[in-house]
Formats: C-alpha cells, sequence, structure tokens
C-alpha cells in the first residue's frame, strides 16, 4: 500500500451520501452468519431470498440447522451458488456453534485471531466470509476486503496492483483503520456500495461520485459510457444491502420473496 489517506474522512463523505446503518440485514448474529455464506459468489438479493426460506421452514437456528439433513438443507439453498457445499459449511459451523451453547458469538470468542482462526477452520469460510461475520455478527473490529475494495484503492493509488494480496491489503488497512466497529461497518458498507452504483469494472461514474474527492491528484473524475445503476445520491432513509432499499417508504424488498416486514431496520 502506497500511502494512508484519512479514512474518516472517507467514510464521513460516506456518511454525507448515504446511511447504511442498517446496511445488513438480519435479526440475530446467526442470520448474520448464514447470509454471510449464502452470498459467496451470489448476489445478496437471493441469498436473502434464501435466508427467508429457511426462516419460513424453521431452519433458522443453529440446532435446526445442525440436525436437518445436508442433502435436504442443498436442496433449499439451490438458487444460491454452490449450494451442496454452502449446505455443508453450514451444518458444521451449525454442528460446532450447538455443541458449544448455540450462541455463535460466544463460540468465537473475544480474541479476534482465534475467532477468525476458529471460522477458517471451517470449510467453506474464507478470510472475507470469517471477517464479514465477525464485525457485522459479533461486533469484533475487523477489516472487510473485498474485490470493490481492491479495485477502488487501485484507482486511487493506494495499492500498486489491483492484483495486489488481499491479506497484506487487510493487515495494512487494518492499521490504518480506525478499531472501531461503527467505523469499520460503515467502511466496508460504502467500499460495496460505491463500488456497485460508481465504481464499475469498466466504466466507473467518477463524476456522480461521493469519493471523487479522493482520486489522486490530477486525475479527472471519468464520467460513466453506460450508466448501469440509479444514483443514489441525495437520498435520506437509512439503506440496507437487500436492492440498496431504503427504510423509508415501505417493503424496501417488494417482488423478491421478501419479507413484507422491512429488514434494514
Ligand atoms: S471516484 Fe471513481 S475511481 Fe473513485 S470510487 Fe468513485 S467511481 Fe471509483
Amino acid at each position: 500500500m502506497q500511502s494512508h489517506p484519512d479514512w474518516t474522512h472517507w467514510i464521513t463523505v460516506g456518511r454525507r451520501w448515504q446511511d447504511v446503518r442498517h446496511w445488513w440485514p438480519g435479526d440475530t448474529p446467526w442470520a448474520i452468519a448464514v447470509t454471510a455464506v449464502l452470498t459467496q459468489h451470489t448476489r445478496w438479493e437471493r441469498a436473502w431470498q434464501v435466508w427467508q426460506r429457511l426462516v419460513q421452514a424453521g431452519i433458522h437456528t443453529p440446532d435446526r440447522m445442525a440436525a436437518y439433513p445436508e442433502s435436504r438443507l442443498a436442496a433449499m439453498l439451490r438458487p444460491v451458488a454452490a449450494a451442496r457445499r454452502k449446505a455443508r459449511t453450514l451444518r458444521e459451523l451449525a454442528r460446532q456453534v450447538r455443541d458449544s451453547g448455540g450462541d455463535l458469538c460466544q463460540w468465537v470468542g473475544t480474541s479476534p485471531d482465534r475467532a477468525r482462526d476458529r471460522l477458517l477452520r471451517i470449510h467453506g469460510v474464507g478470510p472475507e466470509t470469517a471477517d464479514a461475520i465477525l464485525l457485522y455478527a459479533c461486533a469484533i473490529p475487523m477489516v472487510v476486503v473485498d474485490a470493490y475494495t481492491m479495485r477502488i484503492l487501485h484507482r486511487h493509488g493506494v495499492l500498486p496492483a489491483a492484483s495486489s494480496r488481499i491479506e497484506e491489503v487487510r493487515a495494512q488497512l487494518a492499521r490504518s483503520l480506525p478499531r472501531d466497529v461503527a467505523m469499520l461497518r460503515d467502511f466496508h458498507a460504502y467500499m460495496v456500495m460505491i463500488g456497485r452504483t460508481f465504481c464499475h469494472t469498466r466504466h466507473p461514474n467518477c463524476a456522480d461520485c461521493p469519493w471523487q474527492a479522493f482520486l489522486p491528484q490530477g486525475q479527472r473524475p471519468v464520467h460513466a459510457t453506460q450508466p448501469r445503476t440509479p444514483d443514489h445520491s441525495g437520498a435520506t432513509g437509512p439503506v440496507c444491502r437487500i436492492s440498496g432499499g431504503r427504510r423509508s417508504g415501505g417493503d424496501s424488498g417488494s417482488g423478491m420473496g421478501i419479507p413484507k416486514r422491512n429488514p434494514c431496520t
């Protein structure tokens, strides 16, 4: 990493653009952990839809999931990528949590390194998933690095190459970001939202992006030649991952088989 920007400033600008306090929906740490696994290589909306299906079928606790036959669980997960592998991962995670008393966050413990190791020992849980579970489900101050983060940091000259090693980037970010759960949650949420909304792989829309002021000096903002997603700037209500849905204005998940209760709250 070439320099250490003032991440607090990035987050502050993000907060002026969108309120992401309720960005990762889920009533319980277990709901967050399951959706973190389900969304691997899968659109968030689909992962959330499958979680709702599990809730409706009563398979929404570690106890119930551990006892549910793996092949039937895989069939229920089928709309997400790698359903069979994820069924195995979730059952193993559920079994370990159940056997330790049923509380995910008690099972991982409070030591960040030990908690991470514990999750990484579950087949199918990689660094990004483990860090997201610890940060959003158990409020442990972890840095989540994903492809959006790598792309944005590279475009801003923070990383020498988009192909930098994720673990190194994570370690360096951990040294330069505040060890504050709310800040770290927002940092990751903005990386995903700005990545999805503006920082497209081929056509970044820097001209409308809240982070254009952080482009390296002399780098002119780029206008997207093919805008692909709506610009949410100026939005007022909190947003969550589900279709970028806002809490205000009612049902954010309509048309997706998502519950009538607004999950962003
Ligand atoms: S200003 Fe441009 S490069 Fe930076 S995050 Fe926004 S779209 Fe991406």
